[in-house]
């Protein structure tokens, strides 16, 4: 994914917007595999200020998730920010405490960024809705679509251990 910045270099505007997307299928977290439901988008703009240029977007992507309490595969969709500031790649960077984006040829190229920008904002722990009801601990049904008889008091045989022990 890149991104033309002659027209800010040629300083006839001081500004540009951009929309792009990145047709992703799949990428690897350090625990699982992200499938993508739809390409990732990606809006922002990159701007000059007096001394630099600096980046600023919004990342949004959907992938397929199983929801933490039901285990039914849903699709989550997630929004997340990438900024930072543009050098030219000959130049070398000194400050680790800024993300920066570099550039060569007056083209800035982020797909790099935006993959790392998916990987830290992916959520620990999902629902696919946050009243969902989950699965019956006892007969495994799905309780958003059928309520069961059992009676949850007398399930976790763990627990009841733990009872006898206390009565
Ligand atoms: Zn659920
Ligand atoms: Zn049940």
């Amino acid at each position: 994914m890149k991104i033309d910045l002659s027209r800010l270099i040629d300083r006839a505007v001081y500004k540009i917007d951009f929309e792009q997307s990145l047709d992703l299928e799949k990428i690897q977290s350090k625990t699982d595999e992200i499938v993508f439901a739809s390409p990732v988008k990606v809006r922002g703009s990159v701007y000059e200020t007096d001394e630099n240029m600096y980046l600023d977007a919004v990342v949004s992507y959907e992938y397929y998730e199983n929801c933490a309490r039901c285990l039914k595969e849903f699709v989550n969709r997630v929004e997340t920010v990438l900024s930072g500031r543009l050098m030219e790649t000959s130049q070398l960077s000194d400050t680790d405490d800024e993300f920066v984006f570099y550039y060569d040829n007056e083209q800035v190229e982020i797909t790099e960024q935006v993959l790392t920008s998916i990987l830290l904002s992916l959520p620990m722990k999902t629902l696919c809705n946050d009243d969902c009801r989950g699965l019956c601990l006892v007969c495994g049904k799905d309780l958003n679509i059928e309520e069961c008889s059992c009676d949850i008091q007398e399930v976790d045989p763990r627990l009841a251990k733990l009872k006898d022990l206390f009565d």
